[in-house]
C-alpha cells in the first residue's frame, strides 16, 4: 500500500522544500494544498481518515506547514478536532521548518554546554523558527529574551510562546545593530533566527563580549545573521565562543525532518510537534 502524505500549507503555495523532504523521508506520494485554513481543512481531513481501515490507515499522514506559526498551530488544532475514535492519522506540524530547525539548533547547543540558568537572546525571534527556539531554550532552563524590529511584535510573540509552552520569555526591541548589540550585551547564548539574507549582528557586537559562550545562526544565505561566523560552523571555536552556522545546524535539521516523516507512517496516531521533535533532536544530536 502506498504511503500518502497530505501537505496542508497555510501559505499561498504548498512548500517545495517540505515536499522534497517528505519524499526523502519515505512518502511514496505527496499532495500539497495551499492556503488551507481551519475553516477549509475539514473535508481534507475526512479524506485521510475515512479511506483506509485498521493497520492500513498508518499509510496516510498529514504534514502542516507555512510561514506563520500561529496559523500553523490553529490548523493543527482544527485537524485534531476533526479526529474521533480510531478515525485519525499521524500529523506533523513544522511551519517553515520551525520545529525541526529550532530543535536541531538548540539540541546542538544543549549538547555543547549546559543551558540551564544561562541568559539566551533569540534575535528576530518572532518568526516560526525563532519562536520555537525560544521555547526550547526556555524549557532547558535558560532565561530567554526575543528581539523584533518592533517591540509590540516581540511582546506579542513572547506572550504566544508563554501561552503555548508555559515558559517566561521577554520581548524587546531590536530594530537596528545598536539595539541588537545592547540586547546581547549580557547574554551567554545568542540564537539568530532572522529572515533569509538579513544580517542581525555585526562581529563587533560579540567577538569581544566575555559573556557570550554560544552562537547559533540559522540563516544560510549571505550576509549571514551573525557576522564573523561561517555557515558550516558546527561547534567551531571563534573568539573563545562556540559557533553553529546554518549549514552546521541544517545537517541535523534535515536528518530530523526526514526521520519524523518516516515515523508518521509507523502508526496512525502519531503527533510530531515541538515536544516530540525536540526529544528526537536530542537523541539524534
Ligand atoms: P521569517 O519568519 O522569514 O523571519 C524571521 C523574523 O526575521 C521575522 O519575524 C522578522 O521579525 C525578522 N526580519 C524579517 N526581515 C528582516 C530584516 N530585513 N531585518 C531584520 N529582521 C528581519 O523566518 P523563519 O521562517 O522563522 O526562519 C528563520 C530563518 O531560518 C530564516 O533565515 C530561514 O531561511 C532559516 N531556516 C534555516 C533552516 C536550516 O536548516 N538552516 C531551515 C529552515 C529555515 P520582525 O518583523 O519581528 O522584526
Amino acid at each position: 500500500m502506498k504511503k500518502l502524505l497530505f501537505l496542508f500549507d497555510t501559505d499561498a503555495y504548498a512548500s517545495v522544500f517540505d515536499t522534497v523532504v517528505a519524499y526523502d523521508g519515505g512518502a511514496d506520494r505527496v499532495t500539497g494544498y495551499a492556503g488551507v485554513t481551519p475553516d477549509t481543512v475539514g473535508a481534507l481531513v475526512d479524506g485521510t481518515i475515512f479511506t483506509r481501515g485498521g493497520k492500513d490507515k498508518q499509510n496516510t499522514a498529514i504534514f502542516i506547514g507555512g510561514g506563520d506559526m500561529g496559523k500553523g498551530e490553529a490548523l493543527l488544532a482544527a485537524v485534531k478536532k476533526r479526529f474521533f475514535g480510531p478515525f485519525k492519522v499521524s500529523v506533523m506540524l513544522d511551519s517553515n521548518g520551525s520545529n525541526t530547525t529550532a530543535a536541531a539548533g538548540v539540541a546542538l547547543l544543549a549538547k555543547a554546554k549546559k543551558l540551564k540558568g544561562k541568559k539566551a537572546v533569540v534575535l528576530a525571534g518572532t518568526g516560526p523558527v525563532g519562536m520555537r527556539a525560544a521555547a526550547f531554550l526556555g524549557q532547558e532552563g535558560a532565561e530567554v529574551t526575543i528581539t523584533s524590529r518592533t517591540k509590540d511584535r516581540a511582546e506579542a510573540a513572547a506572550k504566544a510562546i508563554e501561552t503555548r509552552f508555559g515558559v517566561k520569555v521577554k520581548g524587546v526591541a531590536g530594530a537596528d545593530d545598536a539595539q541588537r548589540a545592547e540586547a546581547v550585551k549580557d547574554a551567554n547564548i545568542v540564537y539568530a533566527a532572522g529572515a533569509i539574507g538579513a544580517q542581525l549582528l555585526p562581529a563587533s557586537a560579540w567577538e569581544n563580549n566575555p559573556n557570550i559562550q554560544l552562537l547559533a545562526d540559522v540563516n544560510a544565505q549571505p550576509p549571514l545573521g551573525i557576522e564573523g561566523i561561517d555557515a558550516t560552523d558546527k561547534g567551531k571555536e571563534r573568539h573563545g565562543k562556540l559557533a553553529f552556522g546554518a549549514l552546521g545546524i541544517g545537517g541535523l535539521k534535515l536528518k530530523l525532518h526526514r526521520a519524523c516523516i518516516g515515523r508518521l507512517f509507523e502508526s496512525s496516531d502519531g503527533l510530531f510537534d515541538a515536544e516530540e521533535i525536540y526529544a528526537l533532536a536530542k537523541e539524534m544530536a
